[in-house]
Protein backbone atom coordinates (compact mmCIF):
# COMPACT_ATOMS: atom_id res chain seq x y z
CA UNK A 1 0.00 0.00 0.00
CA UNK A 2 1.39 3.08 -0.26
CA UNK A 3 1.84 5.95 2.13
CA UNK A 4 -0.98 7.89 3.19
CA UNK A 5 -1.35 11.46 1.99
CA UNK A 6 -2.13 14.34 4.03
CA UNK A 7 -3.25 17.60 2.23
CA UNK A 8 -4.19 20.93 3.57
CA UNK A 9 -7.33 22.80 1.94
CA UNK A 10 -6.63 26.76 2.63
CA UNK A 11 -9.78 27.56 1.36
CA UNK A 12 -10.01 31.50 0.19
CA UNK A 13 -7.89 31.97 3.15
CA UNK A 14 -4.19 33.43 3.30
CA UNK A 15 -1.53 36.56 2.18
CA UNK A 16 1.82 36.73 0.93
CA UNK A 17 3.07 37.59 4.78
CA UNK A 18 0.98 34.43 6.52
CA UNK A 19 1.35 32.07 3.70
CA UNK A 20 5.45 32.58 4.41
CA UNK A 21 5.15 32.10 7.89
CA UNK A 22 2.68 28.91 8.07
CA UNK A 23 4.87 27.34 5.11
CA UNK A 24 8.34 28.10 7.25
CA UNK A 25 6.87 26.54 10.45
CA UNK A 26 5.73 23.54 8.42
CA UNK A 27 9.04 22.81 6.34
CA UNK A 28 10.78 23.65 9.66
CA UNK A 29 8.44 20.27 11.24
CA UNK A 30 8.49 17.80 7.97
CA UNK A 31 11.75 17.58 7.22
CA UNK A 32 11.47 13.81 6.34
CA UNK A 33 7.63 12.79 6.55
CA UNK A 34 6.77 9.35 6.56
CA UNK A 35 3.59 10.16 4.52
CA UNK A 36 3.11 12.49 1.70
CA UNK A 37 2.20 15.72 2.23
CA UNK A 38 0.50 18.67 0.20
CA UNK A 39 -1.00 22.26 0.38
CA UNK A 40 -3.93 23.27 -1.75
CA UNK A 41 -3.23 26.79 -2.11
CA UNK A 42 -5.49 29.86 -4.08
CA UNK A 43 -4.49 30.18 -7.45
CA UNK A 44 -2.93 34.08 -6.93
CA UNK A 45 -0.32 32.02 -3.98
CA UNK A 46 0.69 29.00 -6.17
CA UNK A 47 3.83 31.30 -8.09
CA UNK A 48 4.79 32.02 -4.25
CA UNK A 49 4.35 28.97 -2.76
CA UNK A 50 6.14 26.90 -5.68
CA UNK A 51 9.25 28.74 -4.42
CA UNK A 52 8.90 28.14 -1.13
CA UNK A 53 8.38 24.43 -1.77
CA UNK A 54 10.75 24.05 -4.03
CA UNK A 55 13.10 21.13 -3.12
CA UNK A 56 10.93 20.70 -0.28
CA UNK A 57 9.03 17.41 0.65
CA UNK A 58 5.89 19.17 1.06
CA UNK A 59 3.88 19.40 -2.58
CA UNK A 60 1.91 22.06 -4.18
CA UNK A 61 -1.91 21.70 -5.16
CA UNK A 62 -4.52 24.28 -6.72
CA UNK A 63 -8.34 23.88 -4.93
CA UNK A 64 -10.02 23.55 -8.52
CA UNK A 65 -9.63 23.62 -12.37
CA UNK A 66 -10.92 24.27 -15.02
CA UNK A 67 -12.60 21.26 -16.94
CA UNK A 68 -11.73 23.69 -20.74
CA UNK A 69 -8.11 23.61 -21.70
CA UNK A 70 -7.74 27.28 -22.83
CA UNK A 71 -10.16 29.99 -24.31
CA UNK A 72 -12.90 32.38 -23.41
CA UNK A 73 -13.39 31.50 -20.06
CA UNK A 74 -12.78 34.47 -18.10
CA UNK A 75 -11.90 34.15 -14.56
CA UNK A 76 -11.32 30.18 -15.01
CA UNK A 77 -7.86 28.64 -14.68
CA UNK A 78 -6.14 25.68 -16.63
CA UNK A 79 -4.69 22.53 -16.04
CA UNK A 80 -1.43 23.66 -18.08
CA UNK A 81 -1.63 27.09 -16.13
CA UNK A 82 -1.24 24.69 -13.14
CA UNK A 83 1.39 22.62 -14.29
CA UNK A 84 3.53 25.97 -15.35
CA UNK A 85 3.50 26.27 -11.35
CA UNK A 86 4.80 22.63 -10.49
CA UNK A 87 0.78 21.87 -9.31
CA UNK A 88 0.87 18.10 -8.67
CA UNK A 89 -2.56 17.90 -7.18
CA UNK A 90 -6.02 19.40 -7.97
CA UNK A 91 -9.05 19.47 -6.06
CA UNK A 92 -12.24 18.90 -7.95
CA UNK A 93 -15.81 18.37 -6.92
CA UNK A 94 -15.20 20.25 -3.17
CA UNK A 95 -18.51 20.49 -1.63
CA UNK A 96 -18.18 24.47 -1.44
CA UNK A 97 -17.87 24.43 -5.16
CA UNK A 98 -20.98 21.98 -5.68
CA UNK A 99 -22.81 23.98 -3.46
CA UNK A 100 -22.34 27.34 -4.22
CA UNK A 101 -21.12 26.92 -7.73
CA UNK A 102 -23.50 24.78 -8.83
CA UNK A 103 -21.26 22.08 -10.02
CA UNK A 104 -22.52 19.02 -11.49
CA UNK A 105 -21.64 15.48 -11.20
CA UNK A 106 -20.59 16.01 -14.98
CA UNK A 107 -18.45 19.08 -14.67
CA UNK A 108 -16.91 17.32 -11.75
CA UNK A 109 -15.73 14.33 -13.76
CA UNK A 110 -14.70 16.78 -16.67
CA UNK A 111 -12.74 18.86 -14.66
CA UNK A 112 -10.91 15.33 -12.91
CA UNK A 113 -10.58 13.78 -16.48
CA UNK A 114 -8.76 17.38 -17.87
CA UNK A 115 -6.35 17.39 -14.54
CA UNK A 116 -5.63 13.86 -15.74
CA UNK A 117 -4.89 14.49 -19.29
CA UNK A 118 -2.48 17.10 -18.03
CA UNK A 119 -0.46 15.41 -15.54
CA UNK A 120 -2.21 16.56 -12.50
CA UNK A 121 -3.81 13.90 -10.03
CA UNK A 122 -7.27 15.21 -9.38
CA UNK A 123 -8.39 14.91 -5.68
CA UNK A 124 -12.17 14.19 -6.23
CA UNK A 125 -14.69 14.77 -3.57
CA UNK A 126 -17.56 13.48 -2.98
CA UNK A 127 -20.18 13.42 0.38
CA UNK A 128 -23.61 13.49 1.49
CA UNK A 129 -25.93 16.54 2.97
CA UNK A 130 -27.13 16.11 6.83
CA UNK A 131 -30.31 15.80 5.16
CA UNK A 132 -29.42 13.10 2.45
CA UNK A 133 -27.64 11.01 5.62
CA UNK A 134 -30.58 11.15 7.52
CA UNK A 135 -32.42 9.95 4.76
CA UNK A 136 -30.38 6.55 4.45
CA UNK A 137 -28.81 8.08 1.24
CA UNK A 138 -25.56 8.39 1.82
CA UNK A 139 -24.10 5.43 0.06
CA UNK A 140 -26.37 5.73 -2.94
CA UNK A 141 -24.92 9.96 -3.14
CA UNK A 142 -21.55 9.08 -2.84
CA UNK A 143 -21.91 5.91 -5.42
CA UNK A 144 -23.26 8.00 -8.22
CA UNK A 145 -20.82 11.10 -7.36
CA UNK A 146 -18.10 8.24 -7.93
CA UNK A 147 -19.54 6.76 -10.83
CA UNK A 148 -19.85 9.82 -13.34
CA UNK A 149 -15.96 9.98 -12.49
CA UNK A 150 -15.14 6.54 -12.92
CA UNK A 151 -17.75 6.69 -16.31
CA UNK A 152 -15.54 9.47 -18.20
CA UNK A 153 -12.25 8.52 -16.73
CA UNK A 154 -12.40 4.82 -17.86
CA UNK A 155 -8.82 3.09 -16.69
CA UNK A 156 -7.31 6.44 -16.03
CA UNK A 157 -9.39 6.24 -12.41
CA UNK A 158 -6.07 4.49 -10.97
CA UNK A 159 -4.50 7.74 -10.76
CA UNK A 160 -6.71 9.43 -9.07
CA UNK A 161 -7.20 10.47 -5.14
CA UNK A 162 -10.77 10.48 -3.26
CA UNK A 163 -11.86 12.14 -0.67
CA UNK A 164 -14.80 11.72 1.00
CA UNK A 165 -16.10 14.66 2.90
CA UNK A 166 -19.10 14.22 4.35
CA UNK A 167 -20.77 18.20 4.23
CA UNK A 168 -22.14 18.05 7.61
CA UNK A 169 -18.19 17.68 8.82
CA UNK A 170 -16.58 20.17 6.95
CA UNK A 171 -15.93 23.10 8.69
CA UNK A 172 -18.50 22.43 11.25
CA UNK A 173 -16.42 20.65 13.75
CA UNK A 174 -18.61 17.79 13.72
CA UNK A 175 -16.42 14.98 12.41
CA UNK A 176 -17.51 11.20 11.34
CA UNK A 177 -16.89 8.47 14.01
CA UNK A 178 -14.35 6.41 12.25
CA UNK A 179 -16.64 3.90 12.48
CA UNK A 180 -18.69 6.57 10.00
CA UNK A 181 -16.24 7.09 7.64
CA UNK A 182 -14.67 3.47 7.15
CA UNK A 183 -18.32 2.11 6.45
CA UNK A 184 -18.25 4.64 3.27
CA UNK A 185 -14.54 4.42 2.40
CA UNK A 186 -15.43 0.43 2.27
CA UNK A 187 -18.03 1.23 -0.29
CA UNK A 188 -15.84 3.83 -2.56
CA UNK A 189 -13.25 0.81 -1.92
CA UNK A 190 -15.35 -1.92 -3.42
CA UNK A 191 -16.72 0.42 -6.03
CA UNK A 192 -13.03 1.69 -7.12
CA UNK A 193 -12.39 -2.14 -7.19
CA UNK A 194 -15.21 -3.00 -9.61
CA UNK A 195 -14.11 -0.50 -12.39
CA UNK A 196 -10.30 -0.86 -11.72
CA UNK A 197 -7.66 -3.82 -10.89
CA UNK A 198 -5.26 -0.95 -9.54
CA UNK A 199 -7.68 0.37 -7.56
CA UNK A 200 -5.80 -0.72 -4.41
CA UNK A 201 -3.71 2.28 -4.76
CA UNK A 202 -6.04 4.62 -5.12
CA UNK A 203 -6.10 6.68 -1.71
CA UNK A 204 -8.92 7.18 -0.04
CA UNK A 205 -8.74 10.55 2.56
CA UNK A 206 -11.49 11.31 5.06
CA UNK A 207 -12.54 15.13 5.65
CA UNK A 208 -14.53 16.94 7.32
CA UNK A 209 -12.98 19.09 10.73
CA UNK A 210 -9.76 16.14 10.97
CA UNK A 211 -7.88 17.94 13.97
CA UNK A 212 -5.05 16.97 16.11
CA UNK A 213 -7.43 15.41 18.46
CA UNK A 214 -9.10 12.89 16.15
CA UNK A 215 -6.34 12.17 13.39
CA UNK A 216 -4.71 9.53 14.32
CA UNK A 217 -7.89 7.36 14.97
CA UNK A 218 -9.44 8.53 11.23
CA UNK A 219 -6.16 7.22 10.22
CA UNK A 220 -6.21 4.04 12.26
CA UNK A 221 -9.19 2.75 9.55
CA UNK A 222 -8.05 0.30 7.03
CA UNK A 223 -9.29 1.95 4.20
CA UNK A 224 -8.19 5.94 5.27
CA UNK A 225 -5.35 6.61 3.12
CA UNK A 226 -5.12 10.25 4.31
CA UNK A 227 -6.77 13.21 5.06
CA UNK A 228 -7.97 16.40 3.49
CA UNK A 229 -7.25 18.86 6.16
CA UNK A 230 -9.40 22.57 5.97
CA UNK A 231 -9.47 24.70 8.61
CA UNK A 232 -6.61 22.45 10.94
CA UNK A 233 -4.18 22.89 7.77
CA UNK A 234 -4.03 26.51 8.82
CA UNK A 235 -2.35 26.02 11.95
CA UNK A 236 0.87 24.94 11.55
CA UNK A 237 0.66 23.08 14.82
CA UNK A 238 -2.47 21.13 14.27
CA UNK A 239 -1.01 20.64 11.08
CA UNK A 240 1.65 18.90 11.72
CA UNK A 241 -0.10 16.63 14.55
CA UNK A 242 -2.12 15.48 11.76
CA UNK A 243 1.09 14.32 9.87
CA UNK A 244 2.45 12.75 12.40
CA UNK A 245 -0.22 10.80 13.09
CA UNK A 246 -0.42 10.11 9.76
CA UNK A 247 3.19 8.61 9.59
C1 LIG B 1 -12.34 20.87 3.52
O1 LIG B 1 -12.63 22.02 3.26
O2 LIG B 1 -12.00 20.10 2.62
C2 LIG B 1 -12.40 20.46 4.93
C3 LIG B 1 -12.28 19.19 5.21
O3 LIG B 1 -12.58 21.45 5.85
P1 LIG B 1 -12.50 21.30 7.46
O4 LIG B 1 -11.31 20.45 7.77
O5 LIG B 1 -12.36 22.70 7.96
O6 LIG B 1 -13.77 20.66 7.89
Amino acid sequence: MTSKLIAGNWKMNGSLAANAALLQTILSGVRQPACAVAVCVPAPYLAQCQALLSETSVELGAQDVSAHEAGAYTGEVSALMLRDFGVRYAIVGHSERRQYHGETDLVVAEKAQRALATGITPIVCVGETLAQRDAGLTEEVVKRQLAAVIHLNGHCISEIVVAYEPVWAIGTGKTATPEQAQAVHAVLRAQLQAASTQAGRIRILYGGSMNAANAASLLAQPDIDGGLIGGASLKATDFLSIINAAS
